[in-house]
């Protein structure tokens, strides 16, 4: 058996429970049980390196857990996403401690990116950071933090505090003095993702948890969290996707109209909704795939799979998801199928920076020989 299928063998029964709390956690509420599961697991400690205690294991092994954790449930997929994509950071610049502590499931981690005043364009925060002595002082007002309360630490962007630059990542511990989550999330979909504002006022940290370079934060995010972030996004795309093919499928075969003795399958127009939803979504899987060889291989075009695959996901989520919402008619319009949820839990990607018009804008950028910014 491969170290991945191992893994997934591991994460199977979990991911069972992590379905049958889904309607639970769609109700608002944190994942709670499946994050200590998974921490337990090791799951956690995925791509920390062994000789931190981790599984040592890549963005492939990284988005396969996490799509099947999105076809049980999009909240918890979307945590565990946040928490790939912190962790990926503070594997490449965080210290010793902190990564024995997410081996061991004692550290559930996130990015505080987005900001009030940059709004979606996350490369470019408003927020500051003043050095005082060994410390660091940080004020900011951070629009939406997945995981707000009850991730162990924020993985952090504020602009540079001396040198020049766009940006400068830090570890800011949630529970320092002056972090407050501002209100409860209450979205459309993704209910138990715990996404919300947190305002930090006068909230000093030492200057050692910097996380890489001061003024090089947009290296971080373009060399580190950009590739594991639009990857595991498009992963939570298709597990969403994948629930929605199989969710409509199998209630298109079970469903009978009575009087005709027929079931939805056999009308060719259900057949035909079925068959481009299972399209997009393969196609959707074999452009995830491509781009993890990209990014493994060195290859050239590795960056425009990079862009390419979060818009791919996210918007073939919400094409599939819709349309499967219209394929199970009534059925899907109430909470039994699972179809109106994922359909919610699609809306999000798109949405989510780099959103994907941003990331068209980027593409149209790269083929047509232009910089990206
Ligand atoms: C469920 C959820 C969880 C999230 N979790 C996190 C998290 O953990 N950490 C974090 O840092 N952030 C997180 N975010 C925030 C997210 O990454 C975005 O910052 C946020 O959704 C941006 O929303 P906005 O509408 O205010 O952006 P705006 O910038 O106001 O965008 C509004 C619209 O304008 C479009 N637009 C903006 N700029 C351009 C452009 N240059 N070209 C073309 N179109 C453009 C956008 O595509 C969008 O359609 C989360 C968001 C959601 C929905």
């Amino acid at each position: 058996m491969s170290t991945l299928d191992s893994v997934l063998a591991t994460l199977e029964p979990i991911a069972t429970d992590i379905a049958a709390q889904a309607g639970h956690v769609d109700q608002g509420h944190f994942p709670t049980a499946a994050i200590d599961a998974l921490g337990k697991a090791g799951l956690l400690g995925l791509t920390i390196p062994v000789a931190n205690g981790g599984l040592g294991l890549g963005l492939d092994a990284a988005s396969a857990v996490v799509e099947r954790i999105a076809r049980a449930c999009g909240s918890t997929a979307m945590v565990v996403c946040m928490h790939y994509a912190g962790a990926a950071v503070i594997a490449t610049h965080g210290n010793a401690t902190t990564q024995r502590a997410i081996a061991e499931g004692r550290h559930l981690s996130t990015l505080a990116f987005s900001e009030a005043g940059s709004r979606s364009h996350f490369w470019a925060p408003m927020s500051s950071a003043r050095p005082d002595g060994d410390n660091v002082v940080l004020d900011a007002a951070k629009s939406w933090i997945t995981t707000a309360s009850h991730a162990t630490a924020y993985v952090w962007s504020s602009r540079p505090a001396v040198d020049e630059g766009f940006s400068t990542i830090w570890l800011v511990p949630r529970t320092a003095a002056g972090l407050s989550v501002v209100a409860p999330y209450d979205g459309l979909g993704l209910r138990g993702n715990d996404s919300s504002p947190v305002r930090a006022e006068g909230v000093t940290i030492p200057a050692g948890n910097r996380l890489g370079p001061d003024g090089k934060g947009f290296d971080v995010m373009m060399g580190v969290v950009l590739p594991t972030f639009n990857v595991l996004s498009a992963s939570v795309s298709l597990g969403l996707c994948n629930a929605t093919v199989a969710g409509t499928a199998a209630h298109a075969a079970g469903t009978r109209h009575e009087q005709a003795g027929t079931s939805l399958a056999d009308l060719p127009t259900i057949r035909a909704s079925i068959a481009r939803m299972k399209m997009r979504t393969d196609m959707l899987h074999t452009l995830l795939g491509d781009t993890l060889v990209a990014l493994a291989t060195g290859r050239a075009d590795g960056m425009l799979r990079v862009l390419e695959i979060k818009a791919a996901g996210g918007e073939t989520a919400l094409e599939v998801t819709a349309a499967g919402m219209r394929v199970c008619g009534g059925a899907a319009y109430r909470k039994e199928l699972g179809v109106e949820r994922s359909f919610r839990d699609a809306q999000a990607a798109s949405v989510m920076g780099p959103t994907t018009d941003v990331l068209y804008d980027f593409i149209g950028k790269a083929v047509t020989g232009l910089p990206l910014f």
